[in-house]
């Protein structure tokens, strides 16, 4: 008989089927949980103080989602929503080279404004959320610590950030920058690594923009700099470095950027993030022949989204035409402004020529994809802006400007196939060698995806429904692949002495709920896209349950990941 007076362990989860995320053959079996890690995996005879019956359920770990912008949300949301409701245990952040440290107390409006329009997250959150009760970026993980967290958390050191606080928060225009200045910069790379953090990440896509449309500091930056930075890795050998390159379909020039930063690096190079466009036949098949050819002498990395994406904005706020130039400069200004340019004959003309030539953004430009959500204008709402054009006799751009204007840019469109919409495409790309699934950019561009939902589509579509790969393969991908591929060492399987970051889950009933995403309020009176899950029974982070059956049980056990190079500041504080 049991003895729950005096238990052997804190938690027992029984008779689930265990994946334990390495690749193993499942089994039906127990684990144990004592002082936050695995204790015992197999047949447990000892007791629990919490018993959980797991029979018909799957136990697996907790998924690790290395590419997001939480820097902000974790603020004020530490469980990173919509991330811990699809069994994600861990977030990395501080990618793309955008984050808040180090960051001076007079340059923490600057920080906020850049991110307003490069990740859409809004600027009344962010000001009423932040606490700013750091500088340095060992302080900025010490004070999740400091808060509490419902998920752990693990940065990247952001190149941006770098810049802007040896340059001056103002001087982004800068390309050029004095020995001394670079110096300086490398310093601050290796008190991120002393900190515990994974390495350099860096955005150089026109698509991501200052808050003034302009460039941002990682953009500008010469490329000498970022491998003066990236190099400084081979003083510590751990984590990665990540980087959204210029073009984010893997050519021959970006592919040979990726080999380059692995050779200065030492350390494995991630690409963010590799897509399937309608509007370029076949270059993800090519991205995928590259990244096989790459890794015979380097180590390269991409994540990928799993699923295709919609995206759903107004030319109110929306930012994801700024990999086009015309686009960009009509966009990025006054509303005033913006209407006035959308009126333009001349301007429209560049509009179009950019959608005719400009192939290197995101959007596939089909305008028989993109159709009008909600509109005052009624005789428009459902329908595709093609149709309209057809039926209006002009041009679908002049179509899709003249709804705009018309309502003063308050239109809602929806654009169908965003990226990934082939499932053909992402059935090989979920399942090749050196793709990790994710790149959620979760806390980002929160009102126009929601991508926080992949693993939830990775179980419940590719593996149960498709059978594109085992379940074994996918707890494998999700949590150690995406852990160790990055560098992030001692978490993702259920072995015993890891830590206990355990999903359990009914995989018959895993779903994406509800069948469209809704808007939900955020702080600051902004909004945001929600999609949930069912079929999740129980979240552990660290030993500790954080949900059960999808509601929040408010424990706050999540931890702060560092790498091996972590140095405390003993002396420090000894001395203070
Ligand atoms: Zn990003």
């Amino acid at each position: 008989m049991p003895n729950n007076h005096n238990p052997d362990y804190d938690v027992v989860i029984r008779g689930g089927r265990v994946v334990d995320g390495t690749r193993m053959p499942s089994f039906v079996g127990d684990i144990a949980i004592k002082n936050g890690r695995v204790a015992e995996v197999g047949s447990v005879t000892g007791t629990g103080r919490e018993e959980i019956d797991a029979r018909g359920l799957v136990v697996a770990p907790g998924f690790v989602d290395n590419h997001t912008h939480y820097d902000a949300q974790l603020n004020w949301d530490p469980y990173a929503s919509q991330s811990c409701w699809h069994g994600i245990t861990t977030v990395v952040i501080g990618l793309c080279g955008f984050g808040f440290a180090p960051c001076r107390p007079e340059d923490r409006e600057r920080a906020m404004q850049r991110m307003t329009r490069v990740e859409a997250i809004p600027y009344e959150a962010m000001k009423l959320g932040m606490r700013w009760d750091w500088v340095t970026q060992d302080d900025f993980l010490r004070a999740f610590e400091r808060a509490g967290i419902g998920v752990n958390v693990a940065s990247y050191i952001p190149h941006s950030a770098i810049r802007a606080y040896v340059l001056g928060a103002d001087d982004n225009k800068r390309g050029e920058v004095t020995p001394d200045e670079l110096e300086q910069m490398k310093e601050l790379v290796r008190e991120g690594y002393r900190a515990g953090a994974l390495g350099i990440s860096t955005d150089q896509n026109l698509i991501d923009r200052d808050y003034d449309g302009g460039m941002l500091p990682s953009t500008i930056a010469t490329n000498d700099e970022l491998e003066a930075l990236v190099s400084v890795a081979r003083e510590f050998n751990v984590g990665s470095m990540e980087i959204t390159p210029a073009n984010m379909h893997i050519g021959e020039t970006e592919i040979a950027q990726l080999k380059r930063l692995f050779v200065v690096s030492g350390r494995p190079v991630i690409h963010n993030t590799l897509i399937e466009s309608a509007h370029l036949p076949g270059a993800w098949k090519r991205a995928l022949d590259h990244l096989d050819a790459a890794n015979e002498e380097h180590r390269i990395f991409a994540t990928a989204v799993v699923h295709g994406i919609g995206s759903l904005f107004s030319l109110l706020e929306y930012n994801l035409f700024d990999d086009m130039p015309a686009w960009n400069k009509a966009l990025a200004c006054p509303v005033e402004q913006r209407i006035a340019n959308l009126k333009d004959p001349a301007i429209r003309e560049l509009l179009a020529w950019d959608v005719a030539n400009h192939l290197n953004r995101v959007w596939s430009g089909r305008w028989n994809r993109m159709r009008v959500r909600e509109s005052e204008l009624k005789q428009y709402v459902g329908r595709y802006i093609s149709e309209i054009a057809e039926s209006e006799g002009k041009t679908p751009l002049d179509a899709f400007c003249d709804i705009a204007v018309a309502e003063g840019l308050r239109t809602m469109f929806y654009i169908e196939d965003q990226i990934n919409s082939d499932d053909k495409a992402n059935a090989e790309i979920v399942a090749h060698p050196y793709v990790i699934p994710g790149a959620s950019d979760g806390g980002a561009h929160t009102q126009f995806l929601s991508m926080g939902k992949y693993p939830t589509v990775m179980l419940s579509k590719w593996v149960r429904d498709e059978k594109v790969m085992s379940l074994e393969e996918a707890h494998w991908r999700l949590s150690h692949m995406a852990a160790s591929s990055i560098g992030l060492e001692g978490i993702g399987t259920l072995e015993r002495g890891m830590p206990a970051d355990i999903v359990v889950y009914d995989l018959g009933k895993l779903r994406v709920t509800p069948d469209e995403p809704y808007y939900e309020q955020i702080l600051g009176g902004g909004k945001r896209l929600i999609e949930k899950a069912e079929g999740y029974r129980y979240i552990f982070v660290s030993g500790v349950m954080t949900f059960k059956d999808g509601e929040c049980t408010n424990a706050l056990p999540g931890r702060v990941l560092r790498t091996a190079a972590y140095k405390p500041k003993i002396e420090k504080v000894a001395a203070e």
